[in-house]
């Protein structure tokens, strides 16, 4: 059966007798039957749960005790069983990068240099060892392999929340079969291919210039600037595991959500502030001032 979220816009695949009339992702009640997809990418593999949904459960409460005071208290009373198992769809990148690049490289040096001081009202003549950087030029070409960058293909879960509990086990990575989803909800790529690759394309330069910058030799290195061509770029569809607890409080705020790895139980959720605990404390601030004020004003 195939629904989507007229929210966040996911495209869920989910048996009948999974039918949801909340979106696992935004929590809101605006979950519709679609037609099923003629264009959208089959995926090619594909990362069992391996946290059971209890341990999901558990991480999630214990990451809510471990918050703010000021967390919002309706995501500590929310009830456990509404945390979802779901396959987000993902695309798996890797290329070769070629890169040329450019730097300043410092090597460091030790130098001597004598200095005058006042030492018992006469003027004193020392020496110290004083470290200094002689710069060089460097030009050069690197090239690497670039493995396993992972981004979203939902628009149910945006690239940050994704990546904030990345990594995943890639070593466990399976052919895609319908049987391995089966019984749980499922997404398919609901982000253009090509939002995709230009989300992939930028981590990848990311990690080249993470890499670049380990590389260069010297003591230390500046103005290091690279130009970096991405080949035999590839690209597949793969679903990952992902624990989603989504709270609605009111209709028109966002949703709070926490998600958690399905494979690591790694827990990512924004500090959901409750704005009523805050105004209280702010009140409460100011009634104390306010007393002190007529207490003290009421003595003199
Ligand atoms: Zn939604």
């Amino acid at each position: 059966m195939n629904l989507r979220c007229q929210s966040c816009g996911a495209e869920l695949v989910v048996e009948a007798e999974l039918r949801t009339t909340v979106c696992p992702y935004c929590a809101a009640p605006s979950v519709v039957e679609r037609p099923p997809s003629v264009d959208s990418p089959a995926p090619t593999f594909a990362l069992g749960f391996s946290l059971t949904h209890q341990a999901a459960g558990e991480r999630v409460r214990a990451w809510a005790r471990s918050r703010h005071p000021w967390t919002h208290s309706g995501l500590k009373r929310a009830p456990l069983e509404i945390i979802r198992g779901v396959y987000v769809p993902a695309w798996l990148y890797s290329a070769r990068a070629e890169s040329e690049y450019t730097a300043s490289i410092g090597e460091d040096y030790k130098e001597t240099e004598t200095y005058t001081t006042t030492e018992n009202g006469k003027t004193v003549t020392k020496t110290r060892t004083v470290t200094k950087t002689e710069w060089r030029s460097l030009a050069g070409a690197h090239a690497e392999y670039v493995p396993d960058v992972l981004v979203t293909a939902s628009r149910g879960l945006p690239n940050v929340e994704l990546a904030a509990i990345e990594p995943f086990d890639l070593r466990a990575l399976a052919r895609y079969a319908p049987a391995l989803v089966a019984g749980w909800v499922s997404e398919e790529p609901s982000l253009s291919r090509e939002a995709c690759l230009t989300l992939a394309r930028e981590e990848a330069q990311a990690l080249v210039a993470r890499r670049l910058a380990a590389f260069m030799p010297g003591d230390s290195h500046r103005e290091l600037r690279f130009r970096t061509r991405l080949e035999a770029e590839s690209l597949d569809v793969c679903l990952v595991p992902v624990w989603v607890l989504a709270v609605r409080y009111a209709p028109q705020a966002p949703p709070l959500r926490v998600v958690v790895n399905g494979q690591t139980g790694v827990v990512h959720g924004k500090p959901p502030v409750s704005w009523v605990k805050v105004a209280l404390t702010v009140l409460a601030v100011l009634a104390l001032g306010v007393g002190a004020y007529f207490f003290l004003g009421g003595r003199s």
